[in-house]
Parts: C-alpha cells; sequence; structure tokens
C-alpha cells in the first residue's frame, strides 16, 4: 500500500521527485522574507560599488519565488496531481478506472508522457513495464533513478 500511495499514476516513485518535502522551498521562502524586509530590492536598484551583478536582481526575485512556491508535500495519488493539479496522464487513468498506466495496453505508444521525457526519459515506462511484470511493490525496489542526470 505504500508504495501504491507513493506511486504516480505515470509509474515515477514521488518521494525521489526534486520536488516533494524539499528543504529548498523552506529555506528560499526564509531568505525572501528577509531580503523583503531588509528592501534588498531598493538596494539592488542603486548604483554602487558594490555588486555589478545586482543589476540582475530582478531575475534572481523571480527563481527565489518559483524556488519557494514548489514545495510538494504530499505524493501524486494523495494530493490530485502535481500541486493537486491533476495531468492528462492522470485524467486518462481515472477516466478508464486503472489503478495506474500499468492496467493499460497501449503504454508503449502512449505520447502523453512527452511532458515527463525531457527530465525523466524513458524511466516512467520503464518503471509501468516493471510495474506489469512484477507487482508495484516490487517494481518499486528496482525503480529506475528519477532524473536523466542521475547516474
Ligand atoms: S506530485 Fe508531482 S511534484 Fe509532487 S512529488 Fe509527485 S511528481 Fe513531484
Ligand atoms: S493511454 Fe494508457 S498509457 Fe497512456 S496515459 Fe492513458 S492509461 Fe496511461
Amino acid at each position: 500500500m505504500k508504495s501504491k500511495n507513493n506511486t504516480a499514476y505515470c509509474g515515477i516513485f514521488c518521494p525521489d521527485c526534486i520536488h516533494y518535502k524539499n528543504k529548498y522551498s523552506v529555506y528560499a521562502k526564509s531568505l525572501k522574507d528577509h531580503l523583503t524586509s531588509i528592501e534588498f530590492d531598493k538596494y539592488a536598484k542603486i548604483k554602487s560599488p558594490f555588486g555589478e551583478q545586482f543589476k540582475k536582481y530582478e531575475e534572481f526575485e523571480t527563481v527565489l519565488t518559483a524556488l519557494a512556491e514548489t514545495e510538494c508535500n504530499q505524493t501524486c495519488r494523495t494530493g490530485g496531481g502535481c500541486s493537486g493539479v491533476p495531468c492528462k496522464i492522470m485524467e486518462c487513468c481515472i477516466s478508464k478506472n486503472y489503478e495506474g498506466c500499468w492496467d493499460c495496453s497501449e503504454v508503449d505508444e502512449c505520447d502523453k508522457f512527452a511532458l515527463l521525457e525531457p527530465r525523466c526519459g524513458e524511466m516512467p515506462k520503464n518503471n509501468i513495464r516493471k510495474i506489469k511484470k512484477n507487482g508495484i511493490d516490487k517494481a518499486m525496489e528496482k525503480r529506475g533513478n528519477f532524473y536523466i542526470w542521475q547516474k
């Protein structure tokens, strides 16, 4: 049951996701609050001998806000999708009353996985193939790396 709750409809294992119960959002919120409290944005706009790089402060704030807001404390299955928003894969499974894509015979040709490929490569489909063969608990013990850059 633990594996099922942690495994999204698409075959990814949420606890391996970079956003899941992450620390960077906590640090980013704290840094953002501190910088706001000392009005660092105003400091960054003034020409000064310190920090040519502060000219890019607005871009930094955009990234800092994104870091602060991409915290995810629930898995896809328990939270209703990433940040509570169902994706096409989840909607498709629910419409067909599938527990996950492992109940489907069209995994190989399904194009709904394109949104995951730049970050996860073939991992979701490979996990689904493992679930089809070995069941969810055993498959998740031997799941693939979440991101394409992980060795
Ligand atoms: S629901 Fe989405 S964002 Fe949250 S941990 Fe799972 S894959 Fe990551
Ligand atoms: S068509 Fe099949 S493999 Fe594709 S998203 Fe729907 S259930 Fe998953």
